[in-house]
């Protein structure tokens, strides 16, 4: 049987442009499939929505939930699915409420749901394949794979959220066994997607809209990674 993990990205719970709609389609399909899809949260869950700032930050007035509200329906939504989800990483804006308050918001959804809490990276082993998640940092196309693969050897899939953007690449590294010859391994680099239709703060910086849905990590019958793009 084929494993499913659901790369739960830039959910955004209580901006007016998510795409509730195909967010359920997800839900269910991970309901249908308890015994083979896992679930990792990738950042971004709640909007979190700020009173000022710069063209990215958003804003209070596009969010039709308080942070509050938000905490309450990521934890109702996520509450049927909890045995399979594997860890909740933190994305900018739960970070911002962090940022003045100290209260991680995904941490306080992560111990209602008794999931995980990662905070804001983690490494771990999925069906024996190393796996690096992060929320995601910086708006150039890929440079945050780039710091994370200077950084981290050894690895199967680098998975980021953040641009909302939803892509796979496998990379190929060669490698120096220990009696010199070239050996060869694949890295899959995995943006995962989002949720959000064409908020306002992405119609006035000029964005593209970008794909409705999520990168979902696969194993297959033959123990290789495979990536999915949306469902
Ligand atoms: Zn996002």
């Amino acid at each position: 049987m084929i494993k499913s993990l659901w790369l739960a990205g830039c959910i955004h719970e209580g901006e007016k442009s998510q795409d509730e709609a195909e967010l359920q389609k997800y839900m269910n399909w991970a309901l249908r499939n308890k015994s083979s899809v896992q679930i990792c949260i990738c950042g971004d869950s709640l909007d979190c929505g700020g009173f000022c700032g710069t063209k990215h930050v958003g804003s209070t007035w596009n969010n039709n939930l308080t942070p509050q509200q938000q905490l309450d329906k990521f934890v109702k939504r996520f509450n049927p699915v909890k045995d399979q989800m594997i860890g909740i990483i933190k994305g900018n804006h739960e970070k911002r409420i962090e940022d003045m308050t100290s209260v991680k918001l995904l941490k306080v959804a992560a111990d209602q749901l008794g999931v995980p809490y990662k905070d804001a990276s983690s490494i771990f082993t999925w069906h024996g394949k190393k796996i690096f998640v992060a929320h995601g940092a910086g708006g150039s196309y890929d440079g945050d794979f780039k710091k994370v693969l200077d950084t981290y050897e050894g690895l199967d899939a680098v998975i980021l959220a953040h641009t909302h953007k939803l892509y796979a690449e496998p990379v190929r590294r060669y490698v120096v066994n220990a009696v010199g010859a070239r050996t060869e391994k694949k890295i899959w680099k995995i943006r995962v997607g989002s949720f959000l239709d064409n908020a306002d703060y992405a119609k006035f910086a000029l964005h593209a809209p970008t794909p409705i849905g999520s990168a979902i990590l696969q194993l297959d019958e033959n123990n290789e990674l495979n990536v999915r793009l949306g469902l």
